[in-house]
């Protein structure tokens, strides 16, 4: 199997379309760490530019070992770019970084990286275990370990009772299955999904988020892009939210996100209004929407029962904190309004 990267090299690609060939890529920034207890992956200052278009603007990052990582943005914002330079497929404009302690690039290291590309079509004249046969061979797994470990990834997917089935009679979903199946053979240490989940009804990403949680179980690491958010909100230990090249925010979903807050929306409320709550938090007004950020939620009933003293008529109370759409939006939009204005200037 082969492919043509974004920088039309011909690379020979192995396990779940990882190369396992070519260059170790281009200098390394000495970022100190034991290959055993290396993160997952550390870059820094990753760029990558295609003629007059910046791809990645400086991407620094690390995920953890056994980390359940979401990686997110708009279209065109660099998440591919970036996989791609992990995994070897295209190089750098300019910094670098570490894969499992490893060089980016690393021959050796890319049979522990497991990856399921966002668009995949595998032979349909084969078997789903014949496809993954011939990963397992490609990832040089012992044959004596073989059928357990194949076995146990298409129990794991849920194909179990298809695995002599032809992958030419593969629903969308099935296929799907299968992928994830071949990103998982011989237990990888990390894992990239691209949109693992795009092709499953609501049940198969049910699914999906338990076979998520069961590799975390076992110690690997993933990392995952997603447009779903819900589904990242669901899964995720940290995610970082990318714009136009750069990371806009990382961190856990509560640093992302925020603290709780509640939001009210009523008539009758004034700037004398905040004063007079500023006990239960940090309130704000906007317009007939008054917010008061880390509130004890068990104190909305009090808080409901001051404004109605006041005088204010309550038309609804929304309590928790933001979803990660929202916050998304936030941040994407803000990150657009900076560029536009940065042009402008
Ligand atoms: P999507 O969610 O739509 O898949 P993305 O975040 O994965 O988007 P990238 O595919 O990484 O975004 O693209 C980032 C930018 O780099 C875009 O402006 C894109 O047009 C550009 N780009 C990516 N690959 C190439 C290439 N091989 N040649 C020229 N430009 C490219």
């Amino acid at each position: 199997m082969g492919a043509l990267d974004g920088d039309y090299r011909f690379v020979l690609l192995g396990p779940g379309g990882i190369p396992v060939s070519g260059s170790s890529g281009p200098a390394v920034p000495a970022l100190v760490s034991r290959p055993a207890d290396a993160p997952a992956i550390e870059i820094r200052d990753l760029r990558k530019r295609y003629g007059r278009i910046e791809a990645l603007a400086g991407l620094t990052m690390t995920v953890g070992r056994g980390e359940v990582f979401g990686f997110l943005g708009p279209n065109g914002a660099g998440k591919t770019t970036a996989v791609k330079l992990l995994l070897g497929l295209a190089r750098p404009t300019s910094g670098g970084g570490r894969i499992l302690g490893a060089p980016i690039g690393d021959l050796a290291t890319r049979r522990r990286v497991g990856y399921l590309p966002e668009l995949f079509r595998y032979q349909p004249w084969l078997r789903a275990r014949e496809v993954l046969a011939l990963h397992a061979d490609l990832i040089g797994l012992p044959r004596g370990e073989r059928r357990a470990s194949l076995d146990d990834v298409l129990g794991l997917v849920g194909l179990a009772d298809r695995a002599g089935d032809l992958v030419g009679g593969f629903s969308k979903g099935m296929q799907q299955r299968l992928g994830l199946a071949v990103a998982l053979v011989g237990r990888p240490d990390l894992v990239f999904l691209d949109e693992p989940t795009s092709a499953l009804d609501p049940l198969g990403r049910i699914d999906v988020r338990g076979i998520i949680r069961e590799v975390r179980a076992r110690g690997s690491a993933i990392f995952l892009n997603s447009h779903l958010l819900t589904e990242v909100e669901l899964v995720c230990d940290r995610v970082a939210i990318v714009a136009r090249g750069k990371v806009v925010a990382e961190g856990t979903l509560d640093d992302v996100l925020g603290a709780p807050e509640v939001r009210v929306r009523a008539d009758g409320l004034d700037p004398d209004t905040l004063a007079a709550v500023e006990r239960f938090g940090r309130p704000s007004l906007d317009g007939d929407e008054l917010t008061i950020r880390g509130l004890d939620p068990d104190l909305v009933p009090d808080l409901v029962a001051a404004l109605v003293g006041r005088g204010a008529r309550i038309r609804g109370v929304d309590a928790g904190r933001r979803s990660l759409e929202e916050r998304f939006i936030d941040l994407v939009g803000r990150a657009d309004d900076a560029a536009a204005g940065g042009a402008a200037a």
